[in-house]
C-alpha cells in the first residue's frame, strides 16, 4: 500500500484578519515515512475544463491589482494568489494522476486556497479555482466514466455541485450544516439528478455517531447505485465541534471513522482509488489532527493515540433527517 501527499501551503496568499490563512497549516508536520510528491502548477486549459476563460482572466487581472476582495465572503487575492491557486489545482491534479496511473494507491492533496465554493463563472467563499472539480475532469479525460465526489466540509460545496449539475459522469454528495453559508445544499435541490446529486443538510452539533449513520444510510447506497471508478473527497475539517466558523460536532476520531469508511468504500468499488483534498477547517490543531486522521485511514492504521478531542456536546437524533433524505433519493430508509 503506497500513500503519497502533496503540500501547497501558499504563504503569499494571506490577508489581514482572514480565517483562511497559512497558519491553518501551521501545526501540520509532514510525515517522514510518506512520500511527498512534487507539484507543478495546473495549466490554464486544465483549469478551463471547469472555469470559463473570462473567469480565469478576471482572477489573473484581480491579482495584478491586489490585495483585493473579489467576493463578499470575503474572498481575497494577493499578488501571488493566481500562481498559488494554479499550484493548489496542480496538487489536486498531481495526486489524481498518480493514483490513476497506479503509481500510488491513494493520496492526499494538502492545499490552499480551497476550492469547493468556486463556481464555473466566479471565485467564491475563500475559494479561487475548484480543485476537486478540476481533478474530476482530469480523471474523466483519462477515460474514467464514473467519479464520486464526497464533500464532508461543514459547508455545502455549491461550486462543485454547479460544475457537475448536468454531468451524469460525476456524482456529488455533500454533508454540511443546515442553514449556514452559502445557503444551498437542500435535500430537494436537484430533482433532475436523484441518486447522483445528494445533499445532506445536518443539524448543528451532528457528531461522530450521526455522521457514521449518514455514511451507512446515504453514502453507501449512493456508491452501490453509482458504482464509481474513483472517489475524490473534499476534506474540510471545519465540521469539527470547536471550529470557530461553524457548529457541527465531529471529533478527530469521527473524521478518522468517516475517512476510513470512504477508504473502505473505495476498496469495495474502485480498486482502492481515492484522493483526499483539503478544503476548510479554521483551527490549526483541528486541521493537523484531521490530516493525521486521513493519513491513518489511507494507510490502514489506527488514529494516533495522542489525538483525543471528543465532543462535549450531546448529539441530536438525525433519524428523521436521514429517513427524509433516503425517501427523496428513493433509497430504503435505514
Ligand atoms: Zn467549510
Amino acid at each position: 500500500m503506497k500513500t503519497v501527499f502533496a503540500f501547497v501551503p501558499a504563504p503569499g496568499h494571506v490577508y489581514p484578519q482572514h480565517p483562511e490563512n497559512p497558519n491553518r497549516l501551521g501545526l501540520f508536520k509532514p510525515p517522514g515515512h510518506i512520500e511527498q510528491v512534487r507539484v507543478v502548477p495546473a495549466r490554464p486549459e486544465e483549469v478551463g475544463r471547469v472555469h470559463t476563460p473570462q473567469m480565469i482572466l478576471d482572477v489573473e487581472a484581480a491579482c495584478k491589482q491586489a490585495p483585493a476582495i473579489i467576493d463578499f465572503a470575503p474572498t481575497f487575492v494577493t499578488p501571488t494568489s493566481f500562481e498559488d491557486a494554479l499550484l493548489a489545482a496542480g496538487a489536486a491534479l498531481t495526486c489524481t494522476r498518480l493514483v490513476l496511473r497506479g503509481e500510488a494507491d491513494n493520496a492526499f492533496a494538502i492545499l490552499r486556497p480551497p476550492g469547493h465554493h468556486a463556481e464555473p463563472r466566479r471565485a467564491m467563499g475563500f475559494c479561487i479555482f475548484n480543485n476537486v472539480a478540476i481533478a474530476a475532469h482530469e480523471a474523466l479525460s483519462s477515460g474514467l466514466e464514473r467519479i464520486l465526489i464526497v464533500d464532508y466540509d461543514a459547508h455545502h460545496g455549491n461550486g462543485t455541485q454547479a460544475a457537475f449539475w448536468e454531468d451524469a459522469r460525476v456524482a456529488y454528495l455533500s454533508t454540511h450544516q443546515e442553514g449556514i453559508y452559502p445557503g444551498s445544499g437542500w435535500i430537494a435541490e436537484a430533482p433532475h439528478a436523484r441518486q447522483r446529486i445528494v445533499n445532506l443538510p445536518l443539524p448543528a452539533l451532528t457528531g461522530d455517531q450521526g455522521y457514521l449513520r449518514a455514511a451507512e444510510a446515504v453514502i453507501r447506497p449512493l456508491a452501490e447505485t453509482f458504482r464509481p471508478q474513483l472517489i475524490l473527497v473534499s476534506a474540510g475539517f471545519d465540521a469539527h465541534w470547536n471550529d470557530p466558523l461553524t457548529r457541527l460536532g465531529l471529533s478527530s476520531a469521527g473524521f478518522f471513522a468517516l475517512s476510513k469508511f470512504l477508504v473502505d468504500l473505495a476498496g469495495e468499488h474502485c480498486n482502492g482509488k481515492i484522493v483526499f483534498l483539503l478544503e476548510g477547517g479554521y483551527l490549526p490543531e483541528n486541521v493537523a489532527n484531521g490530516i493525521a486522521a486521513v493519513f491513518a485511514a489511507l494507510e490502514g492504521k489506527a488514529l494516533p493515540a495522542d489525538v483525543q478531542d471528543a465532543s462535549p456536546y450531546p448529539e441530536p437524533d438525525v433519524s428523521q433527517r436521514l429517513a427524509e433524505i433516503c425517501r427523496w433519493q428513493g433509497w430504503q430508509a435505514v
